[in-house]
């Protein structure tokens, strides 16, 4: 059965932008995976009158409502009478939660005020979520109509464990919520996003079960494929045919599912070749080096490397010849070719990879504009050597080129040493 609900985040400070509101994107993330939809998201100040109406509209359009904060023993904290109203209800002592927060005080050492007493209340006919890491207890209290309100303190580290251990749980079973959404990310490099999307709108088209999205950043775009059904098997099922046909138009872009990060692909297919690389950086300035050694155990394929920025650096670290520097000038064909080449030469590693280009603002020419970037890999058998512009600004072009870099590499290593051409 399908439950619909919608979110409140209670607290003035949320709307004053003095504090973020992570519960809402915690909980969405939970509902998300546990298979019930949230429909809408709302912020709410500390204030008894707007908390109860925005709960009572909720209600007119879902089965249910979340909220989290207000639940505290201070005069701010009015969640639990906002909850009343909206539903028609008292209170009732809760004697259980009366107990353990009587517990919660003799050992902490504190004396219990008659305000905490208070946060033992919970609407009446509650089903009551019980808080061993601080005083006030969740509920969950029901109207007429059998919607619910459920509520959770605002503290992060309480209201997590409540969510996961005690509310989902509960409405799933009361509920019989059986749709969990499983999701299965295909990871592509250097294939814009309108390409991808070109590609494989028709299968957009398809269907809402399973459903697709492209989320592009950076140079990396993702496939996203997502199924709901009663089990991970049956949206195994649902997801294989649809990624095997994905995986077809988009061939030879994708570089790993799910948690395979490029640096990570990149990594296993040197260490399946036994294989080493170091990089000669120019104008991207030690942010492949930083990106290859980003995971643990990368010291077995990637050995070191030279931010050969000035001239005299490409020629004295990398062996870069001064006559091919004045010809061609530092951002070539033949100066990247050189630095990969000295690269790989000078640290012993079966590849070598540069980049030399101009990151702007400055320096570009209509002959070498802005953006301009050349990329060199030096394996054992030859070097090749290609060029891209990047729009954007300093720290944009920067980042394109690195992700450039990783994609090339990750191609030519994919692909069987006699049949490259880069
Ligand atoms: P307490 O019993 O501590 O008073 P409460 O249920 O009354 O808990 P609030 O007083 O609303 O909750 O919030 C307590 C603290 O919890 C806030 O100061 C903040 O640090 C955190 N918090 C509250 N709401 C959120 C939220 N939506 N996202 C992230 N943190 C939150
Ligand atoms: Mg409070």
């Amino acid at each position: 059965m399908p439950l619909a609900v919608e979110l409140v985040a209670v607290g003035t400070e949320l709307l004053l932008g003095q504090l973020t509101d992570t519960n809402t994107v915690f909980i969405a993330q939970q509902c998300a995976d546990a298979g019930i939809d949230v429909l809408g998201t709302h912020t709410v100040g500390d204030n008894r009158t707007r908390i109860a109406n925005t709960l009572r509209s909720a209600l007119e359009r879902v089965d249910g409502v979340i909220t989290t904060g207000g639940l505290g023993p201070t005069i701010d904290d009015l969640t639990k009478e906002a909850v009343c109203d909206a539903l028609g209800i008292d209170t009732q002592l809760d004697e259980a939660s009366l107990r353990q927060m009587q517990e919660f005080f003799a050992k902490i050492g504190r004396e219990m005020r008659e305000n905490n007493r208070k946060q033992a209340e919970v609407p009446r006919g509650s089903f009551v979520l019980e808080n061993p890491r601080g005083t006030a207890p969740g509920f969950v209290a029901f109207g007429p109509s059998g919607k619910f309100i459920a509520s959770m303190p605002g503290v992060p580290r309480e209201m997590k464990p409540m969510l996961t251990g005690l509310l989902i749980p509960f409405l799933c079973e009361r509920y019989g919520v059986q749709n969990a959404i499983f999701t299965r990310v295909l990871h592509t490099i250097n294939i814009g996003e309108s390409e991808v999307d070109h590609r494989i709108a028709d299968l957009f088209r398809a269907g809402e079960n399973p459903k697709i999205a492209v989320l592009a950043h950076e140079g990396l775009c993702d496939v996203k494929i997502m199924a709901k059904a009663a089990s991970r098997e049956g949206a195994e099922a649902m997801i294989a045919p649809l990624q095997r046909t994905i995986e077809e138009r988009l061939d030879g872009f994708i570089f790993g599912a799910d948690e395979v990060t490029i640096e990570s692909a990149i990594a296993e297919l040197l260490r399946s070749q036994g294989a080493t690389i170091s990089v000669a950086e120019s104008c991207t300035g030690g942010r492949i080096a930083s990106a290859l050694t980003r995971l643990s155990g990368s010291s077995e394929t990637f050995l070191g490397g030279v931010v050969a920025y000035d001239n005299s650096v490409k020629v004295a670290e990398l062996g870069v010849s001064e006559e091919t520097l004045a010809r061609f000038g530092a951002v070539s064909e033949q100066t990247a070719r050189e630095m990969a080449e000295g690269i790989r030469a000078r640290i012993h590693t079966a590849y070598g990879m540069s980049t030399t280009g101009i990151a702007g603002p400055t320096g570009g020419s209509d002959e070498k504009p802005v953006g301009l970037v050349w990329f060199g890999i030096a394996d054992p058998e030859r070097t090749t050597a290609r060029s891209f512009t990047f729009s954007g600004d300093r720290d944009t072009v920067q980042r394109r080129a690195t992700v450039m870099a990783l994609g090339l590499l990750w191609r030519e290593l994919r692909t069987p040493i006699n049949e490259r051409l880069m």
